[in-house]
């Protein structure tokens, strides 16, 4: 495939946009060459600069669970943004999206909505923190939570009980109070809890890893950080930014029968618009300014455009509910085939699948927290496999250490046609 206009549009952005683009994984960085600009999608396609048609795996990092520009959604911003984009005043509308929501989501009362999962993940530590009385934060090493200042620690070699700030521009003194432990590791939790009695405010975490490839919780884990933290008095955040609405209507929560103290969304609730969300019980969510203590605004925040884009996706979620156990088949037959592929060229991997989140691994050690995954995505492997794999017509994040995202609108030709793509791959890694 030729990618010469994406190049050329490549490199005018650069001259005005910090590298070229407006969120570094866009970048392709990690796999090398130049990222591809789109011109249009549909369902399960996208039209690239150069009149390429690629198969989808990224779907905006999640958001696009029915495909692109699915009508009901496209619609409802039409019909919607005639009657004014935006008020600064409350709107039937919003009600009407935290309703669906708090009936499909287990656990959860009240939900305030915001415009990006950064957002969300932030306000719902404030939240935390205002509620506790208390400061410190655990995180897990690989794990995102967006680009807010608490966030970006990571894990430095030998003693994690403090973190050290990963970007310039992150306050040692904001740093301190970020905790982080290895994801899958319940002593690890407990020994920082034990060093650090009566300071800790919550726990945060993908409850299904999908910023580091995708990492299920091992057996137990999650239920034992549940308990830690009704020991503690410590509130468990679950980041579902990347799950809810994926993985079941109600997210991991539903999927695993675990109930958190705070849950975020993003990505899938806004149908493609920019949307975060941030829910919890009652007595939790008192805490929010107006009606407590804890400050949390937004100009734009339940902006009519983006209400309308994600009620018509939820809507649609919650009464074809049969859509995620299609998804799920779509993935496990995408997950068999590829493995079948490798095996036969004799590529040692691993595939970790949670519903319709997916990633691909290279070498022999199973991946189960930011270590074994940094390992697996040492050598090239991984760039080797992107590139062929978009040669081959297929899109998938052009990092290793990403999920996978399935489409109801694929279908099993597409997902044919992508294992078939893996096979060219296989050659070129074999
Ligand atoms: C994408 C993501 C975020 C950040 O959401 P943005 O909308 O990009 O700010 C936070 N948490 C998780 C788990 C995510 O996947």
């Amino acid at each position: 495939m030729i990618y010469k206009r994406s190049s050329a549009l490549f490199q005018k952005a650069q001259q005005v946009i910090p590298g070229g683009v407006n969120s570094p994984v866009r970048a392709f960085k990690a796999v090398g060459g130049d990222p591809i600009f789109v011109e249009s999608a549909k369902g399960a396609y996208l039209y690239d600069a150069d009149g390429n048609r690629l198969i989808d795996y990224i779907n905006s990092w999640g958001p696009m669970i029915l495909g692109h520009a699915h009508e009901p959604v496209v619609n409802a911003v039409i019909e919607r943004s005639k009657k004014g984009t935006s008020f600064g005043m409350p709107t039937a509308l919003e009600t009407e999206i935290a309703q669906l929501a708090v009936s499909m989501v287990p656990n959860i009362d009240k939900i305030r909505f915001v415009n990006s999962g950064t957002e969300a993940c932030m306000s719902a530590v404030r939240l935390a923190r205002g509620y506790t009385g208390k400061d410190k934060i655990i995180k897990f090493a690989g794990c995102y939570h967006g680009h807010s200042d608490s966030f970006l620690i990571q894990a430095g070699s030998g003693a994690v009980t403090f973190g050290t700030p990963n970007s310039p521009g992150v306050t040692k003194g904001t740093a301190r109070d970020t905790l982080l432990a290895r994801y899958n590791d319940l002593e690890h939790v407990s020994e920082i809890i034990s060093e650090n009695k009566d300071e800790i405010a919550c726990v945060i975490i993908e409850p299904v890893a999908g910023n580091m490839g995708c990492i299920p919780p091992q057996e137990g884990f999650l239920e034992g950080l549940r308990s830690l933290c009704d020991e503690h008095e410590i509130l468990l955040i679950f980041d579902e930014v990347m799950t809810g609405f994926r993985l079941a209507k109600g997210g991991v929560q539903e999927r695993l029968g675990i109930d958190a103290d705070i849950v975020t969304f993003g990505k899938v609730i806004g149908g493609g618009l920019p949307v975060g969300a941030f829910a919890a019980r009652s007595e939790i969510m008192s805490f929010l300014a107006p009606e407590g203590p804890v400050y949390q605004a937004g100009t734009l925040s339940g902006n009519p455009l983006a209400m309308a884009a994600g009620y018509a996706m939820l809507n649609e979620l919650n009464s074809r509910p049969e859509i995620f156990v299609s998804l799920d088949k779509k993935t496990e037959y995408l997950h068999n085939g590829i493995a079948e592929i490798l095996d036969q060229y004799k590529i040692s991997h691993t595939i970790n699948r949670m519903g319709s989140m997916i990633s691909v691994h290279f070498g022999e050690t199973p991946v189960t927290d930011f270590d074994t995954a940094a390992i697996a995505a040492g050598g090239d492997q991984f760039k080797i496999f992107f590139h062929a794999m978009l040669e081959a017509g297929v899109y998938i994040a052009p990092s290793a250490f990403e999920t996978w995202f399935l489409t109801d609108a694929l279908t099993y030709d597409d997902l044919d046609f992508t294992i078939n793509a893996c096979e060219k791959a296989a050659k070129k890694l074999a």
